[in-house]
C-alpha cells in the first residue's frame, strides 16, 4: 500500500517552511531529499563502525569493510550486474563519465568517432570533448527533434566502423525524455562500438537491468536516489574494465609497488584509489533499500499521475509552453511563459516556498536548440502531491500577473 502521508513523514525536511510558507520541493532533478533512515545511517556508521577499509585486521576495519562490500553487492543485485566487481563506487555520475572517457584515451586514435546525443547534460559532453582533443577522435552528435526525442534514423546513419563509443543518457534531465537505449545499444554493438549510459535521471524512477540492456557502462549518482551527496556508481562490463587503464593512482589500487614498476590490483580496487567515501558508500545501500521499500511500481504510478496532472494544469495558463513533449517521458516539466524570463518566475515562486530550477539545467545545447536562455523546470518525486502542484500553478499564475 502506497500511503503518501506516511511516505512524506519519512522526510523531515518536507515539513519545514521556506520564506514563511510550507516547502514545495520540485527540484528533484537536481537532487532528492533524504529520508530519516538514510540520515540515521550516516550517524550510525560514525558512531559504531568508523574505520578504514580493506586494510586493518582489527575488528572495526572488518566491520566497515563488510558493510561497504555488502552495499556493493546490494547495488549489484539492484542493477542486476553479473559480478560485484563490475560495480565501482564513485563520487557521482560526473566521476563515472570522466573515468571511462579518460580510459578510452588509450584506445582511440585520430579519426575514430565518439557519438554523443543532443540531449546530454554537460557532464556527459565535456569529458568526451576532452577525450577527442587528446586523441584526435571526432565528436558526432545524434540530433533531436522538436519534441525532444532523439532521431533514430539519423543515429543509424551516424554509426559506422569508425564509431568506438556511443554515449547517451537513459533519461534527459532537462526535458524528461526517456531514450530508446535498448535499441541504441543493440545497434551500436553491431558496429563493435561500446555504449555508455548516463543513468543519473533514470535510477530515481526505475530499476535498470544492465545485463538485459547489455550496456557496457552505466553511471549514476547517489544523491538523486535519496542517498548522500558525493556518492555514485559506475557499472562496467568486466571485459571493458579490464581493458581500461586505471584512472587515478594511489593506495588501495595496487598489487605491488616498486620505483621501477607498479602492478595494479584486481577489479574493483584498480579503479578505487585512496580512501573512498566509506560512509557514503554504505549509506547509498541504505538509500537503495529505502527506494525498494517504497517500490518502483508505486514510484512510477505516483509520478505519472503528478506529471499528467501538472501538465494539464500548467497548459491551461495562457502563453505557457512546455519543452519536451516526447511520448516516453518521466516526471520533469520544463516550461516558459511568453515574454517572461524564467529567472524572474523562479524568484517569485521561491518567495512562496516553492523550489523549482531555472536556467539551462547544465544542458546548454538543448536550450540553444529551442533558442531560449533557459526554462523553469519542475521535477517531481514520489513524495510530491497534487496539492503541491496546485500551489505551484497558483504561484506561476501570480508571477505571470506581476511580470506581464
Ligand atoms: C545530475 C546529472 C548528472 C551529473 O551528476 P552529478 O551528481 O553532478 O555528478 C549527469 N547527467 C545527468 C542526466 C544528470 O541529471
Amino acid at each position: 500500500m502506497f500511503d503518501i502521508q506516511k511516505i512524506r513523514a519519512d522526510f523531515p525536511i518536507l515539513s519545514r517552511q521556506v520564506n514563511g510558507k510550507p516547502l514545495v520541493y520540485f527540484d528533484n532533478g537536481a537532487t532528492t531529499q533524504k529520508p530519516q533512515v538514510v540520515i540515521d545511517a550516516i550517524a550510525t556508521y560514525y558512531q559504531e563502525i568508523n574505520a578504514n577499509i580493506h586494510r586493518g585486521v582489527h575488528t572495526l576495519s572488518q566491520l566497515a569493510t563488510d558493510a561497504y562490500e555488502a552495499s556493493r553487492t546490494k547495488i549489484q543485485n539492484h542493477i542486476n550486474a553479473q559480478f560485484a566487481h563490475e560495480v565501482l563506487f564513485t563520487s557521482g555520475t560526473t566521476h563515472g563519465v570522466n573515468l571511462v572517457a579518460n580510459g578510452f584515451a588509450s584506445l582511440l586514435k585520430a579519426g575514430d568517432e565518439v557519438l554523443v546525443s543532443a540531449l546530454e547534460h554537460h557532464s556527459n559532453i565535456v569529458p568526451w570533448q576532452m577525450l577527442c582533443e587528446k586523441t584526435g577522435a571526432v565528436l558526432k552528435v545524434i540530433p533531436m527533434n522538436e519534441k525532444g526525442e532523439l532521431v533514430m534514423t539519423e543515429f543509424d546513419q551516424l554509426l559506422s566502423d569508425k564509431t568506438k563509443i556511443v554515449t547517451v543518457n537513459h533519461i534527459s534531465n532537462a526535458l524528461g525524455t526517456i531514450n530508446p537505449i535498448k535499441y541504441m545499444i543493440d545497434k551500436a554493438h553491431q558496429f563493435g562500438a561500446a555504449v555508455f549510459i548516463d543513468g543519473a535521471q533514470a535510477v530515481p524512477h526505475l530499476k535498470p537491468n544492465v545485463q538485459e540492456l547489455d550496456c557496457d557502462f552505466y553511471a549514476f549518482s547517489g544523491h538523486k536516489i535519496c542517498g548522500p551527496t558525493g556518492t555514485g556508481i559506475l557499472y562496467g562490463k568486466e571485459a571493458w574494465l579490464n581493458k581500461l587503464p586505471p584512472y587515478q593512482g594511489g593506495g588501495e589500487m595496487i598489487k605491488e609497488v616498486t620505483f621501477e614498476k607498479t602492478t595494479y590490483a584486481e577489479l574493483p580496487h584498480k579503479f578505487e584509489a585512496g580512501t573512498p567515501n566509506i560512509a557514503g558508500g554504505i549509506v547509498l545501500g541504505a538509500a537503495v533499500d529505502y527506494m525498494n521499500s517504497v517500490g518502483f511500481d508505486n514510484i512510477q504510478k505516483q509520478e505519472l499521475e503528478l506529471l499528467n496532472y501538472a501538465t494539464e494544469q500548467l497548459l491551461a495558463i495562457e502563453g505557457l509552453k512546455i519543452y519536451g513533449t516526447a511520448e516516453a517521458k518521466t516526471s520533469v516539466i520544463s516550461f516558459n511563459i511568453d515574454g517572461i524570463h524564467p529567472y524572474d518566475i523562479g524568484t517569485i515562486v521561491d518567495k512562496l516556498g516553492i523550489a523549482v530550477r531555472t536556467g539551462h539545467h547544465c544542458a546548454q545545447p538543448i536550450m540553444n536548440f529551442f533558442e531560449i536562455p533557459g526554462t523553469i523546470r519542475a521535477s517531481f518525486a514520489f513524495y510530491n502531491t497534487k496539492e503541491e502542484i496546485d500551489v505551484m500553478v497558483e504561484a506561476v499564475k501570480k508571477a505571470k500577473m506581476m511580470l506581464s
